[in-house]
């Protein structure tokens, strides 16, 4: 999806906020979040320069429902800067309410892909069994490398090793 499209479903809320509060700061978009834990963020030099950040996979997995889940929550963090800098909590009672006055869609995705995301960050370990793969976090595999720890496969017993 291109910026064009993010910029076609950002307008309704654009002019919300500029209608609601007076904003009319300049926004700019960058898709280049990729991570698991960050879907949306939203960054500002100053109180006219602000900068949505998109997440690269969930806007290809989930388009416009992404885009109407975060878009408004982004904009609030950027309305409540102008309003009140940075005296209020990130989302206290006044970003709330801004978001709130924005809701167009009611847009509540669970995004699945992000747990994928979350799995591909573990090490894989294979067993006996065919094509099982077993996903062992960080503290874990770092256990068993050091021989604290082993792992059996609950259906071979097999120890598991790393694929
Ligand atoms: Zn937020
Ligand atoms: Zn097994």
């Amino acid at each position: 999806m291109q910026i064009k499209q993010v910029r076609k479903v950002f307008e309704p809320y654009f002019l919300k906020a500029k209608e609601l509060y007076g904003f009319n700061s300049n926004i700019d978009f960058k898709i280049d979040l990729k991570g698991y834990s960050t879907i949306g963020q939203c960054i500002w030099r100053d109180k006219k320069n602000f900068t949505i950040r998109l997440h690269l996979l969930l806007l290809e997995k989930y388009g416009d429902s992404y885009l109407h889940d975060v878009l408004p929550h982004e904009l609030a963090h950027a309305v409540v800067y102008c309003l009140y800098k940075n005296r209020v909590k990130a989302h206290g009672k006044e970003w709330k309410r801004i978001l709130k006055s924005f809701t167009l869609v009611d847009s509540k995705v669970k995004y699945e892909v992000l747990q994928k995301i979350r799995e591909s960050k573990r090490y894989r370990y294979g067993c006996k069994c065919k094509d099982k793969v077993h996903f062992i976090s960080t503290i874990l595999h770092n256990k068993i490398e050091k021989k604290s720890a082993t792992y059996l496969c609950k259906v071979c017993k097999d120890t598991i090793c790393l694929i």
